[in-house]
């Protein structure tokens, strides 16, 4: 069974983009797949950040993840900090990473952009993530296209290793080198088959730091006080113009939320001028309701247990552990340690 691997930063509560975007694709993957999800910790700290906060955001994520439908029993779940092999591998990934190519990642350039000091846990943060993949050999990682730069240097590095460390093969290549045998596979991208989710402002993708999210636990009267004055189609200025639902964010909510007959209904009542917004609006939180009601009653009962979340974390970190270990025990044999 091919092994897959994805993380997520423990940026507080999940929102629906996230959910939407990756969580609820990982809740159908771990039966398909071997599985392995974290909560990355160490990612979360190229910036400023409070460590009393960063402790409840790793457990509200955890929480957020478990009432999803992430199951335990089915695939680990753990935070990357209960790994130290992370770090390590991390390092010597670093030794056979050239600066250029850390520079030329676009998210690097976005991030730095905006901060007047950089420091270098950002410009590394795609080794440790490379790190993260490799240290488990897994095959798959399920990602949205914004993620597909990074993934593309956890392969290069994976090749650059294997030709420096693989074991020698006693043959000869095609250029004349001595062959190895390759020790990383190259991770492949699992796209994900979601769009990404805009947020309420219709104008960026959903984001905590754009303040424009919805929280995946945040109560009924709350959703729909965010709902109602949230950006539809702007050619749609008064009731009887048709709108257009494919430019329209809340159409593509209810192609996540609602059922398929009532996207159906959607699209023709909005071509048709046959409704308001706010009538689309108003099915649209219907649909939401349905889904996150047990969403939100299974984060409720975690919430009430949580040395139930403590023990499904150590669990999956020591399982992980372990099969990080063995991944170390090889990477310090080959590298001469
Ligand atoms: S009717 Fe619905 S899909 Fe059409 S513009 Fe309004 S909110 Fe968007």
């Amino acid at each position: 069974m091919s092994r897959i691997f994805s993380g997520i930063q423990p940026s507080g509560e999940l929102h629906i983009g996230n959910y939407l975007g990756a969580v609820k694709n990982w809740v159908r993957l771990q039966h398909e797949y071997e599985a392995i999800f974290c909560i990355v910790d160490y990612h979360a700290i190229t910036g400023v950040y409070d460590p009393i906060v960063l402790r409840e955001r790793r457990r509200d994520m955890a929480i957020g993840l478990l009432a999803s439908g992430i199951d335990p029993n089915v695939c680990s779940l753990f935070a990357q900090s209960a790994v130290p092999e992370h770090t390590e591998l991390a390092w010597f990934f670093n030794t056979i990473t050239p600066l250029g190519e850390l520079e030329r990642q676009t998210q690097f350039k976005e991030k730095s952009a905006k901060q007047e000091s950089i420091n270098a846990g950002l410009l590394n943060y795609p080794v440790l993530q490379a790190a993260d993949i490799l240290l488990y050999r897994a095959d798959l990682v399920p990602v949205g296209e914004d993620q597909i730069q990074h993934l593309e240097l956890s392969r290069v590095i994976a090749r650059r290793w294997n030709l420096m460390f693989g074991h020698k093969t006693g043959r000869i290549a095609e250029d004349g080198s001595e062959e190895r045998e390759p020790y990383f596979p190259e991770p492949q991208a699992l796209l994900t088959p979601t769009r990404r989710i805009m947020g309420l402002d219709g104008q960026a993708k959903m984001s905590k730091s754009m303040g424009n999210t919805i929280a995946l636990l945040e109560s009924p009267e709350s959703i729909w006080a965010k709902l109602r004055p949230a950006v539809t189609d702007p050619k749609r200025i008064r009731k009887t113009d048709p709108g257009t639902p494919e430019v329209c964010n809340i159409y593509h909510l209810h192609k996540a939320f609602s059922p398929p007959a009532t996207v159906e209904h959607v699209a023709t009542q909005c071509s048709t001028a046959g409704w308001g917004c706010i009538d689309c609006k108003k099915v649209l939180a219907e649909s939401m309701e349905t889904e996150l009601v047990p969403i939100r009653r299974r984060a409720k009962e975690l919430a009430d247990k949580p040395e139930a979340i403590d023990d499904a974390l150590a669990a999956g970190g020591a399982h992980c552990r372990a099969m990080a270990r063995e991944t170390i025990d090889q990477v310090r044999e080959r590298m001469g340690f």
